[in-house]
This record gives C-alpha cells, structure tokens and sequence, in this order.
C-alpha cells in the first residue's frame, strides 16, 4: 500500500478554527456548499480518545443557518450532479477511492484516535470503503431502465432517476464505512448529500470529506455537518428539498426519525441494532466453531450492529464450546489501538461501557455464571474486558436487548426447533448465524431464521457486491449489491404514442 500526507485543510477565514487539536489529529470542520466552516454559531463539543480519555478537539455544532445553508448547497449541487454524464461523476468518485486507499493509514490512524479500534482494523476499514465506492460507482453506470413491449407506434418505458437531495445520519462505530454507505450510494445515484456523522467521530468523516474535495467533486454535492442531532434530523427532514433520509442507529431513534420523514411522506433506509443468534449445531467441532465466533464477537469490541451477541450451542457440545470460547476470549489482547499486537480497543465511549456492564450484573444477578471478564477495569480509557456467561435466564436483559459490546453469553438447546424459536423469539432481525456441515440443517436454519444477514459456519462481515440489511424491527432497505441505489432511484413510466 502506498501512503501519503494529508494536506491540511483549508481555512476559513470567517471563522475561529479549532486551536485545542492534538498532533495527528485533523482540523475539525463541517463542509458546506464546498467550503470548510466553523458555522456560524460559537457551540462546540469535545472530541475523545476513548483509550486515554484525553480530549482530541472540538467539533463545531451546526445552528439553523448552517444547516439552511448546507440544504441550500445540497438543492444546488443536486441539479449539477444529476446533469453531469455518469462517466464524470464515476471518474470523480474513483479518483476519491484511490486517495482513500492511498492514505487509509493515516486516516486510520486517526479513527482509532477517536473511536478505539485496533488500528489494523481501523485501516482495513478505509480500504473496503474505497472498494465500496468503486462499487457503487460503477453501479451508478447501471441504474438501467426498461422497454416493455407495446403496440406499433407506441413506446412503454421504465426510467430510473435519482431522488434528490438526501439526508442522512451515521453513528461512530464505523466511522468511515457508516458514511460511506450513504454517501456513495447517494453519489452514484445522482443524489447530492447531507449527511451528519457522529459527533464523537468526526476527524474521519473529515478526511473522508477532504479526499471527495481533492478528486474534484462540485461544490455542494457533498455537505458534512455535525450538532445537536435532535435540531439537525428536525430541520433537515422538514424541508422540502430533502427527498430521502438514510439513518443508521439505534431502533429508537430510527423510529423516531421514521416517524418525521412519514409525516412529511419521505422514502427512508432504515439500518438498525440487531441482536444476532449463533446456532451451534452437534455435527460441528465444536472447538473450530467458538475460535470462529470469538473472532467475530470481539471485532470492534462486540460494537457491530451484526455482531454475534446470543450464542445457543447443542448441549452435547457445550462444555468443549465454553472451554475453548473462554480460552480464545482470555487470549484476546485489549489495549489502545494505535499499539502494536492489539486485537480490541476500549468502548467508544463511556454511556456504552456503563450499558455493558448494567447488562452483566443484571445477569449475574439473575443468576448467570461470568466465567471471565464481566468487571470494569481501573485505569484510564473505557475499556471493557472480552466477558463470557454460562448459565444464562431467558429473562436476562442481555438476551433480549442489544448488548453492542464484548459479551458472550453462553446458552444450552437439545431440540434445532426449541433453538430456532428462541433465535426469532425478538423484534431484532438484522444478522443470524448457523454451525453446521449438514446440507439439509443449514437450508432449514436459513429458511427459518428472521434476519436480512444470514452466515453458515463463519461469522460474515459485509461486502460491496452484496445487499445488507434487515427485517422486522431492525430496519428497511438495503446497502450494498445492486439493492443499495434502490433507495436513491425513483421510478419513471413513460408511455410514448407517437401520434395525437
Ligand atoms: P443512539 O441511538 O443515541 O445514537 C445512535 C446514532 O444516532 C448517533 O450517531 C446519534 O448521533 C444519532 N442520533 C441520536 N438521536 C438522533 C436524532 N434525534 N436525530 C438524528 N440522529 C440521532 O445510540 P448510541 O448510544 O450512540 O449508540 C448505540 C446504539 O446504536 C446501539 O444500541 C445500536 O443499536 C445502535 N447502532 C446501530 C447500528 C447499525 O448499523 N444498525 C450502528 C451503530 C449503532
């Protein structure tokens, strides 16, 4: 991989900059109407190293008028855009991909600054982000249409066109792919973009903006804006020039946010938590297939929407799974991401490492067995240790919420059905995972079980070429695959006589 300095970004001679930025650390800035700006408000939030605690910077919060503004740019820079033959438009977002691949690790770098993790991982999330938006590039080059056939003298047509200015939310766990996601779909389509990135992330949505910036893409195509998310979600799905709204996030807020693009009629892509099962099943070893979950479980530190988070292994097996589950999940080096050799950070932030640890005691308290982990360590940072529990109630908190964090918990099935039940037994369906080298069993789980993601026998992450997403309350709509501009495209008939 070649690599290469980051310029810094340009000023904004109209307002302060961010003088508290530690070394390494990006100027923090929103991107509006092609211009770097502090806003034109004085509010501003600390950024964090979860691993230190130490303050990284401030990120400038949006008022009304900058978000009119950025609305303004995004209504400006849609009619440009769409306008622009898609031969242009791919080159600018291939020129952007190949800046991307060119500095992931820098950029990186500064995403293991802000949210934790391992620095390996966090480069490897640059790069699939430039994979993905070559991707969806050339995607774009085949947003067809059709021609369904008719009488003489007549044309009946199907026409696809972008949707128009989109709006969109990312939270911090991936902070180059969350953005991503939007932005590039968004870009193919046609649509110009404003998206808020989390404000505990913002340092890498800032190079992700710059690297668009630097392959020549028009101003006001891309605007980048953080704030208070309430006010911005608010005013951004009232106005009438937003004609889609993407979130990623919590179920909460997604149906919240669902529920203010409805009022308004606007189409959304809803990507939210999900609670994933891991069916283990008797004809597997059961030692390769706990290696296997622990990698999976502890990437991110368990912060993965899809992450492997109830874990129902055939009692037959269970006690060689715990073993070699415990032994893989003690082996796992914690640390702060920027050092060599670590495989898991420290939480993103404190309100996660508390809801973790809430979940544990009310496990414990229940009467769950923690057979290691499950304490919060002294030190700085918010770290959290790989925890597993054996021994787990059905009426434990962890196996009904969302733990998004380093837990295992550990549960015995005798009967595929009894397991099968209990995978789909919540509102969640985003990820589901099966273990199991009988052809007929893994057909069964995929056929039963209620998720958009389904895996045999590893622990799948997410790949341009393919749709992601998920069912009942974990969301709507897809990322990825030729499913991912869907959501971006609107739907044209056209029926042409050629006589009056
Ligand atoms: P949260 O629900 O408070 O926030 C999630 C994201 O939504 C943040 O980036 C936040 O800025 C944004 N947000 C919150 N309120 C908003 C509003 N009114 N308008 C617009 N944006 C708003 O949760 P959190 O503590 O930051 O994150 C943890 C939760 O997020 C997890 O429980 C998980 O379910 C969810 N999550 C899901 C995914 C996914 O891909 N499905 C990814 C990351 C996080």
């Amino acid at each position: 991989m070649s690599t290469q300095t980051i310029p810094p970004a340009p000023a904004d001679a109209s307002s302060p900059t961010n003088a508290t930025a530690v070394a390494g650390y990006p100027e923090l800035a929103m991107y509006i109407d092609g211009r770097w700006t502090q806003g034109s408000g004085s509010r501003r939030e600390p950024v964090l190293n979860p691993a230190t605690g130490e303050v990284l910077g401030q990120v400038p919060l949006a008022e009304a008028s900058d978000l009119d503004a950025a609305v303004a740019a995004a209504e400006r820079g849609f009619a440009l855009w769409r306008d622009l033959p898609v031969d242009r438009r791919a080159a600018i977002l291939h020129r952007t991909a190949d800046l991307l691949r060119a500095r992931a690790g820098e950029i990186g770098r500064v995403m293991t600054q802000e949210e934790g993790k391992p620095h390996g991982e966090a480069t490897g999330e640059v790069m699939r982000v430039a994979t993905l938006l070559d991707w969806d590039a050339e995607e774009g080059r085949r947003a067809y249409g059709r021609i369904i056939p008719t009488g003489p003298g007549e044309t009946l047509t199907v026409a696809r066109a972008p949707v128009g200015p989109v709006a969109a939310f990312t939270p911090w766990n991936f902070p180059a792919g969350g953005p991503m996601r939007k932005i590039a779909a968004a870009l193919a389509a046609g649509c110009s973009i404003v998206i808020k990135a989390s404000e505990e992330t913002p340092g890498t949505a800032n190079l992700l903006a710059r690297a668009f910036e630097e392959a020549g893409l028009p101003a006001g195509v891309l605007n980048l804006v953080f704030g208070v998310p309430s006010e911005i979600s608010e005013r951004l799905i009232a106005s009438p020039v937003i004609r889609f709204v993407a979130f990623t996030g919590s179920i909460p807020v997604g149906k919240h946010l669902a529920g203010l693009a409805a009022a308004v009629m606007k189409p959304t892509i809803m990507e939210l938590g999900g609670h994933a099962p891991v069916i283990v099943c008797q004809d597997v070893d059961p030692a390769e297939a706990a290696r296997s979950c622990v990698r999976g479980k502890f990437a991110n530190a368990g912060q993965v929407c899809t992450s492997p988070s109830r874990f129902y292994v055939h009692e037959s097996h269970h006690d060689a799974f715990v073993d070699a589950f415990v032994q893989a999940a003690e082996a796992v080096k914690v640390g702060d991401g920027l050092e060599p050799g670590v495989q898991m950070g420290p939480l993103a932030n404190p309100r996660r490492r508390a809801a973790v640890h809430a979940l544990v005691e009310d496990a414990r308290a229940r009467g769950a067995r923690v057979l290691t982990g499950g304490e919060v360590p002294a030190g700085p940072g918010f770290f959290y240790p790989p925890t597993v529990l054996v021994d787990v109630p059905e009426d434990a908190v962890m196996l009904r919420e969302e733990p998004f964090g380093p837990v295992a918990p550990i549960v015995v099935f005798t009967d595929l059905d009894e397991a099968i039940g209990r995978a789909n037994a919540l509102p969640y369906g985003l990820a589901a995972y099966g273990f199991t080298h009988r052809a007929d069993i893994a057909a069964k789980l995929t056929g039963a079980f209620e998720a958009g993601i389904l895996s045999i026998n590893h622990v799948g992450g997410s790949v341009p070429q393919a749709p992601s997403g998920g069912l009942k309350e974990s969301g709507h709509g897809r990322e990825g695959g030729s499913e991912g501009l869907e959501g971006y495209l609107v739907t044209k008939r056209v029926s042409h006589r050629m006589q009056i």
